[in-house]
């Protein structure tokens, strides 16, 4: 009797979040863990966005409003847009959405048709893979190469997955978990095949402004990328308004007409009031932000100084994202350990340090030899990693 239907089975999902029960497990029973495996933010949002939020609701934003999203908040979305990329969008370019990730699955949905072939990274955000395969697509994850300079695609890798039946580019920049940045060049190239080839790219932007240094670019900017390309914007991270889930999807009229569309016929239209809070978020004082992004950078610059003179272990510090990719290939080799999911294990239950590994984020790739961890520091205040990364030491170094 009980039989769901089939397609279910396709449908992935993220794999961190046992992760974080498994931490919870240990927290019930009284022992102290380092959230090291979260996503989150453990800082709360700005009290002049929680204010708008609390304005709109006192002035009755509390029925439906467009699908699209109202329109304060598409206007203010495509000045956000345009004022740091080389686009020119209008209130039309722009989707909102109840958070970033419904963009991934909506913008498959409106281009994808069964049997087209999907570039997108692994390591990466679980979510790509589980909708291609979910709405019939066909998965083509590509990879990249770990070098002194951080992590960078394997163009040729890339070229290779490339074939007629090739229909869309998932791009991640800056990358979740790698914390990879792609350099100008190897975006020039991504952008150059990616026309060559007729794709149609999603562009998830999801870290584009928790950048450290300067400004953070995107590949729209490039030439022919306007109008095959739908950027995956979030409210979640820049404005640290994870559990709020506002986003957006921006790009061409005609393929946002489409979201829309499938908006209507989902959620109906993301909460009336929460897009207030966005308004105030993009319209409202900055400077709250530009704070949070400071302390995600002290943190980064604790946790990889806390890590200092750790044996075995190697990474590249990135400019980019709240995760910290470290391989820890040569540590697991001198402890005899193979399995990264069993060093994951046996270090929360010795030290309480709670961090994912590669495998959270797809399964290896063939040839793929080296063991890798992601710390997220997002969630974990600079007195914890210190504590966190010394017992996470200690317990390598006991191997040495
Ligand atoms: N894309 C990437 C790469 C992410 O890491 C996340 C969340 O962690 C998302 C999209 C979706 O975030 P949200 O739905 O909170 O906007």
């Amino acid at each position: 009797m009980k039989k769901l239907a089939k397609r279910n089975e396709l449908l992935g999902t993220e794999t961190a979040y046992a992760v974080s029960a498994e931490a919870s497990e240990y927290v019930a029973r009284g022992i102290k863990v380092y959230p090291f495996h979260l996503g989150d933010i453990n800082i709360i949002t700005s009290q002049n966005i929680i204010d708008g939020c609390m304005a709109a609701i006192k002035a009755g934003k509390t029925g439906y409003c467009p699908a699209a999203g109202i329109k304060e908040l598409r206007e203010a979305m495509s000045w956000e847009m345009n004022k740091d990329r080389d686009t020119d969008y209008t209130w039309e370019n722009i989707s909102i959405q109840s958070g970033g990730k419904p963009v991934i699955g909506k913008f498959l949905l409106s281009l994808m048709e069964p049997g087209d072939e999907v570039l997108y990274p692994s390591p990466g955000y679980p979510i790509y893979e589980s909708q291609i395969n979910y709405f019939g697509g066909v998965i083509k994850p590509y990879r990249y190469i770990e070098t002194d300079d951080g992590f960078k695609f394997d163009i040729d890798y890339f070229k290779s997955l490339i074939t007629p039946k090739t229909k869309i580019l998932i791009y991640n920049n800056y990358q979740n978990p790698m914390g990879a940045c792609s350099s100008e060049e190897e975006m020039a190239e991504l952008a150059r095949l990616a026309v060559e080839h007729d794709l149609f790219v999603l562009s998830d932007e999801a870290y584009f402004d928790v950048f450290y240094e300067g400004k953070g670019k995107s590949i729209v900017d490039y030439p022919g990328m306007k109008e095959r390309t739908v950027i995956l914007y979030t409210f979640s991270k820049k404005f640290a308004m994870t559990g709020w889930r506002l986003g957006a999807a921006c790009g061409p009229k005609w393929i946002i007409d489409s979201i829309n569309k499938i908006n209507t016929n989902d959620e109906a239209c993301t909460t009336h009031f929460i897009q207030y809070a966005g308004v105030e978020a993009i319209r409202g004082d900055q400077s709250y932000s530009k704070e949070l992004i400071k302390t995600l950078k002290r943190r980064l610059d604790v946790l990889c100084d806390a890590l200092k003179d750790c044996p075995g272990i190697k990474y590249v510090k990135p400019k980019a994202t709240f995760y910290l990719f470290v391989n820890v290939t040569e540590a697991m080799k001198k402890m005899g350990m193979t399995d990264v999911e069993v060093f994951r294990k046996d270090v929360l239950a010795k030290t309480g340090v709670s961090f994912t590994t590669r495998n959270h984020f797809g399964e290896p790739l063939p040839g793929e030899t080296q063991k890798y961890i992601r710390f997220a520091y997002s969630g974990i205040n600079e007195e914890e990693i210190i504590e966190g990364i010394g017992k996470f030491k200690n317990y390598i170094k006991s191997f040495y």
